[in-house]
């Protein structure tokens, strides 16, 4: 019977696939270094709450590490670090590699826009001596989940003189906040009575910003004037101005810890950032690759990639087909011997919500960075799906580095779906798969991660790009 037993164990774990949490893998050094790079991704969430800080953050960390402005026509040799900045909006860095650039670049590509609300672009507006910005959701949100939580309010404005003025308030302990308000349950028998897509509707997304009149006038509007008399003092800015403006309100608050064991972080946009920062810290300790290691972090994944900031647009394939061009090779060789991981999160599984998934194949929080090789719905819609020969290279490259990761796909067959930049990459004839970190309350305002799974993927976009 013993004998026996310890057969089939043998056997099992000869045979079948291990799924174990990674705290069970992972020594003490390891552990150490999993808590501190949690530190350096806090800080960075902090600071690059919208795709325009994210982009200052990853200049500023990209030139004090060597990193210059790349201009079509540069002299390119092993070791050369180079980036181009977007339209501060979108970001691609690249570490120039010993191998001839035809053999194809590692390339690594994860968005630092977030689901959020942006302000219309005539937001300003007074009813009933409360004065209020209209918004327009960005990407897909559940938006009774935005209200009642404190908004900070970040981005520009193009004044009609040609200058711009940069707005960040609410980040700092001393800035007010703003927020939007709903309804009180003693008053909301009919709200709740709505299906939840509309508990609040779109037009309900309204922030609140003020209530004091103008002193000395009789006139309508006052708390409406005294608002914009307080933006032309502070900014310099008029009414007209929020046309050409991008303004978006986020939440409010800090990451942090979140765990008795400190194991998880909340936060908002962890959707991607919790990729983005590993892929920009993997580019900026990266030291003579093999291949050319190219990072971008894109703007718009959000809603659909389009327009220029957005990777359905060609600002990728004009880089890559310039920096091949300065080496002396064509961009449709380099792509068409590139490899790509698309770095984004997938979805955690959820116990509270553990319907939604088919527990063989989703991702769970602390069983490291998940592989998907594809993503899309129903049928397999709008996936680029990668081949086998593409998932068995990329496996064994992380088994080779000791990186955990476990693969899984989004909910069940028919439960929704969704999808990420891999598609558009592998459509310029680039082998792509998706790779990232699973995320419990995706695209709410408040989202979880995992610190070991967020460490993980630094380890594999690290690995990827020095191969
Ligand atoms: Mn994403
Ligand atoms: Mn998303």
């Amino acid at each position: 019977m013993d004998e026996k037993n310890s057969i089939s164990k043998e056997l099992k774990e000869k045979l079948f696939m291990k799924r174990e949490n990674g705290y069970k893998r992972v020594d003490t050094a390891e552990e150490e270094k999993i808590f501190s790079f949690a530190e350096d991704y806090k800080k960075f969430l902090d600071s690059a709450k919208t795709e325009r800080e994210a982009v200052i953050e990853a200049v500023k960390l990209l030139e004090s590490n060597g990193f210059v402005e790349y201009k079509k026509g540069m002299e390119l040799k092993a070791g050369d670090r180079i980036y181009r900045n977007n339209r501060g909006k979108a970001v691609i860095m690249a570490v120039i590699g010993t191998a001839p650039i035809c053999q194809g670049v590692r390339l690594c590509a994860a968005h630092i826009d977030s689901p959020r609300l942006d302000l219309k672009q005539n937001p300003l507006y007074e009813d009933s001596e409360l004065a209020l910005f209209k918004t327009h959701y960005y990407g897909g949100i559940k938006k009774y989940q935005w209200t009642t939580v404190p908004l900070s309010l970040h981005g520009v404005i193009l004044k009609a003189d040609g200058t711009s003025v940069s707005v960040n308030i609410g980040e700092n302990e001393n800035d007010p906040v703003f927020c939007v308000t709903d309804l009180l349950p003693h008053l909301a028998t009919e709200q709740m009575t709505r299906t939840a897509g509309k508990i609040i509707r779109g037009e309900d997304l309204n922030l609140l910003i003020g209530s004091i009149p103008f002193r000395d006038d009789e006139t309508s509007e006052a708390v409406k004037l005294n608002i914009m008399n307080i933006l032309f003092e502070k900014y310099g800015i008029t009414e007209s101005d929020f046309i050409s403006a991008e303004l978006e309100a986020v939440p409010a608050f800090k990451a942090r810890d979140i765990g008795f064991d400190r194991s998880l972080i909340g936060g908002y946009g962890h959707d991607d950032r919790c990729c983005a920062y590993p892929a920009l810290r993997a580019s900026l300790e990266c030291n003579m690759p093999v291949h050319t290691a190219v990072t971008v972090l894109t703007d718009k994944e959000e809603t659909g990639s389009d327009g220029n900031t957005g990777l359905c647009s060609s600002y990728l394939k004009y880089f890559i087909t310039d920096i091949a061009e300065d080496m002396g090779g064509t961009g449709r060789d380099v792509l068409s011997a590139s490899e790509c991981l698309s770095a984004d999160v997938n979805a955690a599984f959820d116990p509270t919500f553990a319907e939604v998934n088919e527990r063989n194949n989703c991702a769970y929080v602390n069983k490291g960075v998940c592989i998907t090789k594809y993503t899309g719905a129903r049928g397999k819609s709008g996936t680029s799906d990668a081949s086998a020969e593409f998932a068995g290279r990329i496996r064994r490259l992380m088994d080779s580095r000791n990186v955990i990761w476990q693969t899984g796909e989004l909910g069940k067959v028919d439960a929704g779906g969704g999808g990420t930049v891999a598609a558009y990459i592998a459509n310029l004839n680039v082998d792509t798969i998706d790779m990232g970190v699973p995320v419990l309350s995706m695209h709410a305002p408040y989202e979880v991660i995992s610190k070991l799974d967020l460490y993980m993927a630094y380890k594999a976009f690290a690995a990827f790009i020095a191969d």
